[in-house]
């Protein structure tokens, strides 16, 4: 099964795709972690993205599209995966189409107004190393400022900002958002009220996927 999660920046697709990663053992493929990666290896990937990140634009679809077929041919992704910011724009997806992927693809759009979106980016804290995602508020970190998993200083991320979250908020109402309704047309997109609470966000993919394909609730890897 492959899960395609569309949202703006704040949607919680990141954490949804961590709460099916720990209840159905799906990985959670992120292209924002996978290019921070290559950013901060360095990689020549990463060098180029270095240059078109953090500033709200998207970065080109030749260079997200090479991390993401990378990764997709690593073994874990063999049973299925959860896909975090692919596809963003109509290029994007048709290159997935053409990957000519097997198994059923399923889409959920996490519905969030812009307000939502503001005040969750300016409590959101990352960790630089595994990528954990904290509230300050809603889900802080045992100790302050420190990692739950990997005991790594938090940091915020250098995109959350107040101007380049509304450069973000703009990329993705003009290039990401058309396609709801591509996916609508293909008849696979489920719209979810995501404005509430993450366990609630989650509980409701979760009744989603168990209805259409008897996700193996409870059984963790
Ligand atoms: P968010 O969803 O909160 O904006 P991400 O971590 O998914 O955060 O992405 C961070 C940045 O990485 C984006 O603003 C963009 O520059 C780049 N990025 C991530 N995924 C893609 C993608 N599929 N295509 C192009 N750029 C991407």
């Amino acid at each position: 099964m492959r899960v395609i999660l569309l949202g703006a920046p704040g949607s919680g697709k990141g954490t949804v795709a961590e709460g099916l990663r720990s209840a159905c053992g799906f990985p959670k493929i992120s292209t924002g972690d996978l290019l921070r990666e290559a950013v901060r290896e360095k990689t020549p990937l990463g060098l180029v993205a270095a240059s078109q990140m953090g500033k709200g634009g998207l970065v080109d679809d030749a260079t997200v599209l090479a991390l993401l077929r990378d990764r997709l041919a690593r073994p874990d992704c063999r049973e299925g995966y959860v896909l975090d910011g692919f596809p963003r724009n109509l290029t994007q997806a048709d290159s997935l189409d053409a990957l000519g992927l097997s198994g059923p693809e399923i889409v959920f759009d996490l519905e969030v107004s812009d307000e939502v979106v503001l005040e969750r980016l300016a409590n959101r804290r990352t960790c630089p190393k595994c990528e954990a995602i904290y509230h300050l508020v809603n889900k802080p970190p045992k100790r302050a400022g420190i990692c739950d998993v990997c005991g790594t200083a938090l940091v915020q991320r250098n995109d959350d900002t107040p101007e380049v979250i509304r450069e973000r908020l703009k990329t993705y109402h003009a290039k990401t958002e058309p396609l709801v309704a591509r996916y609508a047309a293909k008849g696979n997109l489920h719209r979810i009220d995501a404005d509430g609470a993450a366990g609630q966000v989650i509980g409701a993919v979760r009744r989603v996927l168990d209805a259409a394909f008897g996700c193996p609730a409870g059984a963790g890897r």
